[in-house]
C-alpha cells in the first residue's frame, strides 16, 4: 500500500534545488525527467519496497521538496543497480541522482545508514570492503588459489580524510534499518 500523499505546502519548495542537484556529475540531466515511470516500473528495489519510487524521487527533486527527500530514509534503499540509467528514455541518470541526495542528505543531516560507516571502517582498517576472516584466507591456501591483493588502508585513510569523510563519519550518527 502507498504512503498517504502530503500535501505540498508552498512554504516548503525550494526552487533551486533541482540546480543543486544538478551540480553533482552524473546527475545534470534531473530537469529532463518527464516522469515516464520507466525506471520505477524496472527497478528491483521498487519490486519489492512499497515505497521506493525513483520516478517520484526525481519528481520531489523537481518540485523542490529538499527537506522531504533528504530525510526520507528511503534514498538508502537504491542498489545502484543503474538499470533506471540503461533504460531512461531521457538519459536521466537517476542512480547518480539519488548518489548526490545521499552525499547532501548526511552533510544535512549529520546521518547514515550503519552499514555505510561499516565499510567505510572496513576499508580503513584492512583496505576491502568486507573484512575477509583468517579461516577464508586458509582455506584459500588449501585450494591453491592465490593470496589476496596487497591493499593500502593508510592510503584509503588519508583519502577519506582529505575528502572530508573521515570527520563526517566522526560525527555523524547511524541507523539500522530502512523499510
Ligand atoms: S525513466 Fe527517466 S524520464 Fe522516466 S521517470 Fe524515470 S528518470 Fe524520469
Ligand atoms: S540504480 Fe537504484 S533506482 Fe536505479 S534501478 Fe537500480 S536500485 Fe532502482
Amino acid at each position: 500500500m502507498e504512503q498517504p500523499a502530503q500535501t505540498v505546502k508552498a512554504g516548503e519548495i525550494n526552487s533551486k534545488f533541482k540546480y543543486e542537484i544538478s551540480k553533482f556529475r552524473g546527475a545534470e540531466k534531473i530537469t529532463l525527467c518527464f516522469q515516464c515511470g520507466t525506471c520505477t516500473a524496472d527497478c528491483p528495489v521498487s519490486r519489492f519496497s512499497e515505497f521506493y519510487r525513483p520516478k517520484k524521487i526525481a519528481r520531489m527533486i523537481q518540485l523542490g521538496l529538499k527537506d522531504r527527500i533528504l530525510s526520507d530514509k528511503h534514498i538508502w534503499l537504491c542498489t545502484t543497480c543503474y538499470t533506471c540509467v540503461d533504460h531512461c528514455p531521457q538519459d536521466v541518470e537517476i542512480a547518480n541522482v539519488i548518489r548526490a541526495l545521499r552525499n547532501i542528505s548526511v552533510r544535512h543531516l549529520k546521518s547514515l545508514p550503519l552499514v555505510y560507516k561499516e565499510l567505510a571502517e572496513n576499508l580503513m582498517k584492512t583496505g576491502f570492503v568486507y573484512v575477509i576472516p583468517e579461516t577464508r584466507i586458509k582455506k584459500r591456501e588449501e585450494l591453491g588459489l592465490p593470496p589476496l591483493p596487497k591493499t593500502s588502508p593508510e592510503e584509503i585513510t588519508k583519502i577519506f580524510e582529505l575528502t572530508g569523510l573521515l570527520s563526517l563519519l566522526g560525527t555523524s550518527q547511524t541507523f539500522e534499518r530502512v523499510e
